[in-house]
């Protein structure tokens, strides 16, 4: 069976020059978070908004889940007046309190019928629309409630994907038996937090898993053809071959053993 990762947005939450919230899309029907760019992200791929079956949300901060409210509106006024195409929502208890916050914020009075209608799955592993996830917990702002996802398919298709992370035993060990990574690197060497990935960090992993893809996503690099005044950095380091530096509109299919 074939599948597709794409990549909808791919830049941290400060919007590097030339990119997109990131943003990752599987099989053009299930999403991974929903951004602030993610209504955009979707339109510009040509992905009708009620195509999508499943959100598998990794944390509520901002970057990572302020688009909701905007695709919920347009579902219940556009694509899906009737509200029949189901839509499941994967997270944390949290992310239920936080997505029904931003609708009462956003929308108040015009979302709360189409909300009832979600299906809601907070259990940490599960089968979801032919995908078997599993939920786990990641180094990141403890209050967002952060955390990764490994899905796999009956078909055998896998992938890891990291949320926001600084490095992460729990996430390397998932990453060690997949196929590929879809994973952050937030932050330049030189700032001082332990909650993103930095280019040395890609480095090591890298190494430790030679046979795994890493796809680098929710970057603090501008796109290098960019001709605006660079924003924090156009110097995109060298990796070994397994890694790829994403940009919004890359894809990758399943060949039945790897993603291409
Ligand atoms: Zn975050």
């Amino acid at each position: 069976m074939a599948h597709e990762i794409l990549m909808l947005g791919t830049g941290n939450a400060f919007l590097p020059h030339g990119r997109h919230h990131s943003f990752c899309c599987i099989d053009r029907k299930h999403i991974i978070d929903a951004p602030p760019t993610a209504l955009a992200s979707l339109r510009r791929a040509g992905i009708p908004i009620s195509d999508i079956e499943t959100i598998f949300v990794t944390h509520v901060h901002g970057d990572h889940v302020f688009g909701f409210p905007f695709l919920l509106l347009e579902r219940r006024y556009i694509s899906d007046r009737e509200m029949v195409k189901p839509l499941t929502i994967v997270g944390s208890k949290l992310v239920k309190e936080r997505l029904w916050q931003l609708c009462q914020l956003a929308y108040p009075g015009s979302l709360e019928e189409i909300f009832q209608t979600i299906n809601w799955v907070e259990e940490s592993s599960g089968i979801v629309n032919e995908w078997t996830f599993e939920r786990f917990k990641v180094l990141h702002d403890a209050s967002v409630d952060p955390h990764g996802y490994r899905l796999e398919h009956s078909s055998g298709a896998n992938l890891v994907h990291s949320g926001d992370t600084g490095p992460c035993e729990m996430l390397y060990q998932a990453i060690e038996r997949s196929r590929i990574a879809i994973i952050e690197m937030g932050i330049p060497e030189w700032v001082p937090s332990e909650e993103h990935h930095k280019p040395s960090h890609i480095e090591s992993l890298s190494q430790r898993v030679p046979d795994t893809k890493l796809l680098l996503t929710h970057t603090f690099l501008d796109m290098e053809d960019s001709e605006f005044e660079v924003l924090m950095s156009n110097q995109y380091p060298i990796f070994p071959n397994n890694v790829t530096h994403a940009y919004d509109g890359i894809s990758l299919l399943w060949d039945g053993n790897n993603w291409n």
